[in-house]
């Protein structure tokens, strides 16, 4: 389809977009029309002077917002953990060794596999809204199998995240730092024509420290951008070590010392927590409000994989950041858009205004505040992505 698009009789629209402090974190406007030509915000403004188009949508007087941009996720790999989420639910403690289980059932499986897997959960979360979607390898651990898994995730999304450093894979575990020169060296090489970043899970039973410095800096060194997993089963200096090599985002950040929040809200650096994780591992969540006061950018991401948050429903994210995490309804929305987009260094999305991405949530809803204050309820009624209207 080709031509402009207007959708008119938009109640409330979300832009992030600020004019000036009376339009809130959101930059609301009331009664507004969006034009849409080659994918792009073409013009927004009042409904009264929107501009003829070929097409029109009538968004009803409902509430519209930018497509929500999921900075975190892990969509390659077989299999399910389903009966480990139970044994959690009745009492055992999550530890991440499970991700183990995950890495051997995607070597044993075929690309098809991975693929149509990939493309579902894709699919399911564009379903949600999310029309910036993030992933990472992770899963494979061997030079050809992360290679393998960039590639595959790279057919769904631009945002491709080398994570060889996962875990130590058990054919190393005696030897982890022999597995780091491996992932410095000969998977690196293969893995970055392939991806956009580098990401480290630095915890105690995965990297320490040390070793993420390492494995970071060479990321850096072969023109990867730096996140990080840290700081989400316990206290660490993950955090810290984000914010020295300028990562994108430090992702998690459940645990956090004085000095954490100070060093997060004094750096270009976003924190990404992940409420999925918390609900999925009846963990404690965290304290987004002592971020936020301290003035730290904050994201909301699913981390969707399948052993510790099999959710790919950033509304369901968002709803639990407001329910759990003490976050306003337009600070959760804001992290799962303009946030979402930070923690991706994009200013194409997460935003509406002339020349952002066409990517267009129209809710059943009078308002953004509903996306929380209705949790669990599909409230998404249409959806442009890169401007074209998604069958729903
Ligand atoms: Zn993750």
């Amino acid at each position: 389809m080709s031509g402009s698009l207007l959708v008119d009789n938009i109640g409330e629209l979300v832009t992030n977009a600020r004019r000036g402090e009376a339009d809130g974190p959101l930059g609301l406007r009331r009664n507004a029309a969006l034009l849409v030509e080659a994918g792009r915000v073409a013009w927004l403004g009042p409904a009264r002077y929107a501009p003829a188009a070929d097409r029109r949508i009538d968004a009803g007087g409902a509430a519209a917002l930018p497509g929500f941009v999921d900075s975190h996720a892990h969509l390659v790999f077989a299999g399910d953990r389903a009966t480990e989420f139970a044994a959690r639910m009745s009492g055992q403690p999550y530890t991440g060794g499970g991700i183990r289980t995950t890495v051997a059932a995607t070597r044993a499986a075929d690309d098809d596999t991975l693929r149509s897997t990939v493309r579902r959960l894709r699919a399911e979360a564009l379903r949600q809204g999310s029309t910036t979607m993030e992933t990472k390898s992770g899963y494979g651990l061997t030079v050809a199998d992360e290679v393998r898994s960039l590639r595959i995730a790279g057919e769904a999304t631009d945002e491709t995240t080398f994570l060889g450093a996962h875990v130590v894979p058990p054919e190393y575990a005696d030897r982890p730092d022999d597995y780091v020169g491996l992932v410095c060296g000969p998977m690196l090489r293969a893995a970055a024509p392939h991806a956009k970043w580098i990401d480290v899970f630095c915890e105690r039973g995965a990297f320490d420290v040390d070793h993420a410095r390492a494995i970071l800096t060479c990321g850096q060194a072969a023109g990867l951008g730096v996140r990080l997993h840290a700081n989400q089963l316990g206290p660490g200096p993950g955090v810290q070590l984000g914010v020295e090599l300028d990562a994108a985002s430090v992702d998690h950040c459940t645990h956090l010392s004085d000095a954490d929040v100070e060093a997060l809200a004094g750096s270009d650096t976003v924190a990404t927590l992940l409420p999925g994780a918390e609900f999925s591992t009846r963990s404690p969540y965290p304290d987004a409000r002592r971020l936020l006061d301290a003035g730290a950018t904050v994201a909301l991401a699913t981390d969707c994989n399948p052993g510790s948050s099999y959710t790919s429903s950033m509304p369901f994210c968002v709803a639990l950041a407001v329910r759990e995490m003490r976050m306003t309804p337009a600070e959760a929305v804001w992290a799962a858009t303009a946030g979402g987009a930070r923690a991706l260094r994009r200013d194409d999305v997460g935003v509406l205004r002339v020349g952002a991405r066409a990517d267009l949530l129209i809710l059943d809803a009078p308002s953004h505040l509903h996306l929380a204050y209705r949790p669990g309820v599909p409230l998404i009624r249409q959806i442009l992505h890169n401007g074209v209207p998604q069958c729903q």
